[in-house]
């Protein structure tokens, strides 16, 4: 379950080298060559952002971003022509959340698109309430702790990052890779395996029975889901 990206851009070699940069970067892409293709893909694929190209054929950037935004927060970051101050002062007065003027380096290109899920992240755990409940349980995220039973439990300090991880998203699957980059960093270079042990350790420390767990659930072939006890 990748985060996808939707790459509106009528230019053809661009807009394929982009898509498999982002694929190369482990995230999902969809493609538009138009405005009103644009909008199609938006409302059929939901993407987790959009990098809008300026001018476009049929519908403009402009509109176009004028348009998503009205529907959703959902991240855009808008590819203005080189020196076209005007077109960047607009997109931002429309509700883009940055640009970047061509041409640019993929390296650059992805520097930003991960400060911007990084910012959305942050956004996410500024809504989040301090203290999560899980029934036997709470998650107290300001102080760090896991509390059952009045008691504090004492975690590795990863493992408590991994359960305000899995507690701020709750219902929602999270995979290893995600696991991987929120907990341990986009720079730690390890496996995956490092979560399974992880979420081994949380599970012993959580669960009421650590080998049928009713909170931190495996989805097979993905990943883990936190469900919160009705
Ligand atoms: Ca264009």
């Amino acid at each position: 379950m990748a985060r996808t990206i939707l790459v509106v851009e009528d230019e053809p070699t661009l807009r394929e080298t982009l898509a498999e940069a982002l694929v190369t970067d482990g995230f999902r892409a969809v493609v538009a060559a138009d405005g009103r293709m644009a909008l199609e893909q938006f409302r059929a694929e939901q993407p987790d952002l959009v990098l809008l190209d300026l001018m476009l054929p049929e519908l403009s950037g402009i509109e176009v971003c004028r348009i998503i935004r009205a529907e959703s927060g959902v991240p855009i970051i808008m590819l203005t022509a080189r020196g076209s101050e005007v077109d960047r002062v607009v997109g931002l007065e429309l509700g883009a959340d940055d640009y970047i003027t061509k041409p640019f380096s993929l390296r650059e290109l992805s520097a930003r698109i991960r400060a911007l899920f990084r910012r959305t992240e942050q956004a996410v755990i500024a809504a989040t309430p301090s203290v999560i409940d899980l029934g036997g349980a709470q998650v107290d995220l300001a102080g760090h702790r896991l509390l059952r039973d009045g008691r504090e439990v004492p975690l590795k300090p990863k493992v408590f990052e991994l359960l305000a991880v899995l507690a701020r998203h709750p219902g929602q699957v999270m995979t290893r890779d995600q696991l991987l980059e929120q907990v341990w960093g986009y720079d730690y270079g390890g496996e995956t395996r490092t979560v399974d042990v992880h979420v081994h350790w949380l599970r012993a420390a959580l669960e009421a029975d650590p080998a049928n767990p009713a909170i931190v659930q495996t989805i097979r072939g993905v990943g883990y889901v936190l469900r919160r006890p009705a």
